[in-house]
């Protein structure tokens, strides 16, 4: 099978331009190529010899993803993308625009309210959301890919790659001048469960950041709350943004949501985020999906104040721990349910009040099925395809 070249790494790019008796500079111009210019045709790499490409393109397919499908929400501001890999199997990435001049972020530690949807900021912001891997073995009973289970862990290759091709997009797919043209920030909050697939994790992270020259803090890593894996970000040098899954202030309640509490309890995963915290001196964000009657109400959002209200960046006292309410996104078969407006709003209060700062995510794609997994739910599984291939649906940009 021809690979892709994004599976390569700096070391065997050397290798494969020495063993074609080209000059070592040749593999930086081809390191250039892919992670600066985001750019895998080796037809489009003019200032490579034709003879060093045509070598390069019997072994290796440019392109190790298929685009599948692309579908459009949100009047252009939100675009699905499913992207096959070599074997079959396929995964989702999601682009999301943001307007520049959106809402404030936290005034002061002191200043626990966060407006919602602030994450335009001054320049607005084009954030895309990546798989780690295609499925997942959490089997988070609310989430479509936990539904789906596990199929196998993503390379870095394929890990950046989805990042390099939406890059590539994006000028074509931006939504009006109010937004970057641009990526700006990368999320780990697709497919899978990053630190299950921590070496591929952490090489993307690491080459997102020297060979991308995306700034670590414009990267976030999300987890269920895996301890092992909250413990080594803690000791990576690399400081991006850590995100922890909780959705739930009990162990009672996140048990049955979150099947991997049984092994790390909230009490266990807390005192291995004081020591993230403790070691890196950075805020972690708690995702919280909020759905109806299940733990929206008023006494789960107190039990969360009063979690993560000590939770303080160790020296400064500032607040440690910001949570980000996600209003569920519906996905069939579940049985879970988003929640009213009121209860989205008495909850994120209830959560102010105890001192955390909170802020409330806008829920994105709802109508092409842009949670986590939905879309490929929806594309059935390899070989099965449901739905046509890469033609943009519903609204156009
Ligand atoms: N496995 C990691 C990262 C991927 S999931 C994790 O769980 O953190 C990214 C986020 O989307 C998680 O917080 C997850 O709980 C949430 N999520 C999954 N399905 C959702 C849905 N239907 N509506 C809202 N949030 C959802
Ligand atoms: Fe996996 Fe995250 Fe979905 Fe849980 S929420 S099943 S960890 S992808």
């Amino acid at each position: 099978m021809t690979r892709s070249l994004y599976d390569l790494d700096a070391r065997q790019l050397e290798a494969l331009v020495a063993e074609a008796g080209e000059p070592p500079y040749r593999a930086r111009q081809l390191a250039h190529w892919l992670d600066r210019r985001r750019q895998p045709d080796l037809r489009a790499m003019t200032n490579l010899p034709r003879s060093l490409r045509a070598r390069l393109s019997e072994r290796f397919a440019g392109a190790g993803l298929t685009l599948d499908r692309h579908q459009v929400g949100d009047d252009g501001w939100t675009h699905k993308f499913l992207f096959r890999l070599p074997g079959g199997d396929a995964v989702e990435s999601v682009l999301m625009c943001y307007k520049r001049g959106g809402l404030r972020p936290p005034r002061s530690p002191q200043d626990p309210m966060v407006e919602d949807d602030w994450e335009g900021g001054p320049r607005g912001r084009a954030t895309v959301c990546i798989s780690s891997q295609a499925g997942c073995a959490m089997g988070c009973t609310f989430c479509a890919t936990g539904q789906f289970g596990f199929t196998r862990h993503l390379s870095v290759g394929e890990i950046v790659e989805q990042v390099a091709r939406v890059s590539t997009m994006l000028p074509e797919l931006r939504p009006g001048p109010g937004a970057p043209d641009h990526l700006t920030n990368v999320v780990f909050m697709g497919m899978g469960e990053p630190f299950a697939n921590q070496e591929a994790t952490w090489g993307a992270a690491h080459r997102l950041h020297q060979g991308f020259g995306l700034s670590a803090r414009a990267i976030t890593i999300s987890t269920v709350g895996l301890v092992p894996g909250i413990r080594r970000a803690a000791a990576e040098p690399l400081p991006v943004n850590l995100a922890v899954s909780i959705h739930a202030a009990t162990d009672e309640l996140r048990d049955r949501l979150v099947p991997v509490n049984r092994t790390w309890p909230i009490a266990v995963l807390l005192e291995a985020v004081e020591e993230y915290v403790a070691a890196t001196r950075r805020r972690v964000s708690f995702e919280y999906a909020l759905m109806a009657g299940v733990n929206d109400e008023l006494e789960q959002a107190h039990g969360l104040g009063r979690l993560l209200a000590p939770l303080r960046v160790p020296g400064s006292g500032g607040h440690a721990a910001h949570v980000n309410l996600i209003p569920y996104n519906p996905t069939p078969g579940t049985g879970f349910a988003p929640p009213s407006k009121g209860a989205v709003r008495r909850f994120r209060d209830a959560v102010a009040a105890a001192g955390v700062p909170v802020s409330v995510r806008a829920n994105r794609g709802v109508g092409i099925d842009a949670a986590c997994g939905q879309l490929r739910t929806a594309a059935g599984r390899p070989g099965r395809r449901a739905l046509p291939r890469a033609e943009p649906q519903g609204e156009a940009p």
